[in-house]
């Protein structure tokens, strides 16, 4: 069993690194600080703020970005060499993450060497950075295609060298939950580090397999405000904060109530628009239309509502459209201050049906009204 302190899981945003490598996002200074105290504001427990290497520039935003906020930790991240330690040292951070490739292809390709290569490299960077005052996370690029007992040997030794943490990346999205949980468990088994999980959505899997490595023992999940990251992206932020509080005994600091403002922020900042189907966040998360369901919600919300949306400060929304039913146009005719009996909200249903399949939209509340004078003895009521 897991101790109180075990069951809180560390949210480790790296939307201001990751994310901003997303195919066409670039974030001002000005942006970068909204999103960061947006993200301060959630809860959110660090902040992996950008890549000192990149430049002065991008020091003095990551430096800013540290000075703003209040209870998350900003970390900046780089590559596991001295130089990139040095640039991270201007930023005047204390923590870091220095991220090497473990897979083979990885190190044959980017290095032209082998595998004693990475080992020597981590017993040079870590204590280096180490000696210049950080505290150091390693990161294992490209992890979910390398040897895992080349893994537990480099995070053997990152733990020697004085990391105090390792993160996984599925950096290609190519796991799956069940690899994932068997990985978790072994990597559990061969340190006493902080485990990460890093996933990217390529598959439509980064959120369910941040929880399959929670599962299987993980303390940290590295995640992105509507998954902004490169390609598909990384795991969505909003999704696996609120699935661990509604999907295992497990539990963040990530006020979920703060979730739509922040995804607002971020989708403004990159200028990706959140599709209105989006878990959460969407606009119509918590809309319902369906007569059937509707109907069934009327009645008792639990019926097809599991998720409740006043966790995200959000309200459950019903929708008049094709696939409405009596008692949803009853419920929004009486909204407007009406009442019908069930034959004049069939012919208003009619109504309803004919125009929301040739406009291909819901029915807006003027025209439920327009629709309601234009049946048969509407019965008025006093508003
Ligand atoms: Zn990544």
């Amino acid at each position: 069993m897991r101790s109180l302190e075990q069951t809180m899981i560390i949210v480790n945003d790296s939307t201001l690194r990751d994310g901003e490598q997303a195919p066409g996002v670039s974030f001002s200074l000005n942006e970068k600080i909204q999103i960061a105290l947006a993200l301060d504001e959630a809860g959110v427990d660090e902040i992996e703020a950008g890549t000192p290497a990149m430049g002065d520039e991008e020091i003095a935003s990551i430096a800013a970005v540290g000075k703003m906020v209040c209870h998350s930790t900003a970390i900046s991240w780089g590559r596991m060499t001295r130089s990139d330690v040095n640039a991270a040292v201007r930023t005047g951070l204390r923590r870091v993450n220095l991220s090497i490739p473990l897979s083979d292809l990885h190190i044959r390709v980017k290095f032209k060497a082998d595998r004693s290569f990475v080992r020597q490299r981590i017993r040079d960077v870590i204590p280096y950075a180490m000696d210049c005052g950080l505290q150091v996370a390693m990161g294992g690029e490209d992890s979910s295609r390398a040897d895992l007992d080349f893994i537990c040997e480099m995070m053997g030794a990152a733990e020697r060298a004085g990391a105090h943490r390792f993160r996984f990346a599925d950096t290609l999205g190519v796991l799956d939950p069940f690899k994932t949980f068997t990985i978790f468990q072994r990597l559990r088994r061969a340190t006493d580090m902080e485990l990460e999980f890093h996933g990217h959505d390529d598959l439509g899997l980064a959120t369910a397999n941040t929880l399959a490595a929670i599962k299987g023992g993980a303390t940290s999940a590295s995640v992105c405000v509507l998954g902004v990251g490169e390609r598909a992206g990384n795991a969505p932020l909003e999704e696996v904060a609120t699935a661990i509080g509604q999907l295992s005994d497990m539990t963040t600091r990530v006020d979920l109530r703060c979730l739509p403002r922040l995804c607002e922020v971020v989708s403004l900042a990159a200028q990706r628009p959140i599709p209105d189907g989006k878990a959460i966040v969407g606009a119509s998360a918590f809309s319902h239309e369906s007569g059937i369901h509707v109907d069934g919600l009327l009645k008792d919300p639990a019926t097809y509502e599991a998720l409740s949306p006043q966790l995200f400060g959000r309200e459950r929304e019903f929708v008049i459209g094709k696939h409405s039913g009596t008692a949803a146009v009853k419920n929004a005719v009486a909204l407007l201050g009406f009442t019908v009996d069930e034959d004049q909200a069939r012919q208003i249903l009619a109504k309803v049906r004919k125009h929301s399949g040739v406009h291909k939209r819901p029915i807006k509340p003027d025209e439920l009204a327009q629709f309601y004078r234009s049946v048969d003895a509407p019965v008025e009521t006093a508003i």
